[in-house]
């Protein structure tokens, strides 16, 4: 069995994360932390009582996973490399300074970083990029709808999913995006990566990638319906980064997805 900590269990991927792992064959939960002086703490969810001691809970678990904040970032993987154990981040809005602490932290151990932490967002941006590769001279457009209290655009899965598509033209992507348009544009820009951001209701989050040619369109679509989705990928994640050799990992490692 793989025993599975949790940071920010208190939070919504938090809970959600242990309703996964509580369903989850092959995984059993370690324990679960939060927030020193939160509300979440020593309420007992799931048969295990969320504490505040990353450090102590590394030391019973073969992997963490991580959705909390980035102010956090650097304490839980303190903890995961005094223990040893892997670790699986989820938490967004990561900074580059947080990315080097990743990366220094993963000299030592098994790291998983996903921003986007589903398996269908992952497929979904290895299309992207082979057909981005393939259709070299293509416009691409990359639309998206999230619930009306979404506070940010476009969204990180659609900078991410506009990532790959530069990534398969071989282009940066700060190069080529057009994040918003609005009056006498001109001309679409050839080469460029536009975006288009709606927001409205609960939708958890969609996202459209157009492809548009001369006389054909191809449109590849992902379609979120609960944040379910998240949980299922980071435990995935974590069954497959444990006993791993120390190294920064990403959703593609874990479905295999590089050479695709
Ligand atoms: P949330 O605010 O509901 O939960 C965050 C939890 O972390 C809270 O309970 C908070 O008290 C706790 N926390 C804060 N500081 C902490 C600390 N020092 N130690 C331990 N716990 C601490 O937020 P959420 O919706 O659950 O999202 C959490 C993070 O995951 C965000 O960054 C969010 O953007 C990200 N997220 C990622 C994915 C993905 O697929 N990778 C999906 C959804 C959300």
């Amino acid at each position: 069995m793989i025993r599975i900590g949790i940071l920010g269990a208190g939070g919504r991927m938090g809970q959600a994360l242990l309703a996964a792992a509580a369903a989850s064959p092959g995984l059993t939960l370690a324990g679960g932390i939060d927030r020193a002086g939160g509300d979440a703490i020593g309420a007992v969810v799931g048969g295990i009582t969320i504490g505040d001691d990353a450090a102590a809970l590394a030391h019973i678990c073969d992997v963490l996973i991580d959705f909390t904040v980035p102010a956090a970032l650097a304490g839980n993987l303190a903890a995961a490399r005094a223990a040893a154990c892997a670790i699986v981040i989820g938490t967004t809005g990561l900074e580059p300074e947080h990315h080097t602490a990743i990366d220094a932290a993963a000299a030592a151990i098994a790291v998983v970083q996903a921003a986007n932490t589903s398996l269908g967002i992952a497929v979904t941006a290895a299309l992207v990029r082979r057909a981005a590769a393939a259709l070299a001279d293509w416009d691409i457009e990359i639309a998206e709808l999230h619930h009306r209290m979404k506070v940010d655009a476009p969204s990180g899965t659609a900078l991410a999913l506009g990532q790959a598509a530069a990534a398969g033209r071989g282009v940066a992507l700060a190069d080529v995006a057009v994040r918003s348009r609005d009056g006498i544009t001109g001309p679409r820009v050839d080469g460029s990566i536009g975006f288009a951001s709606l927001r409205g209701g609960s939708a958890a989050g969609d996202h459209i990638v157009l492809f548009a040619g001369e006389g054909e369109r191809i449109e590849i679509v992902h379609r979120a319906e609960n944040r379910d989705i998240f949980a299922r990928g980071a435990l995935t994640a974590a069954a497959w980064v444990t006993g791993k050799p120390a190294g920064r990992y990403t959703m593609d490692d874990v479905l295999g997805l590089h050479d695709r």
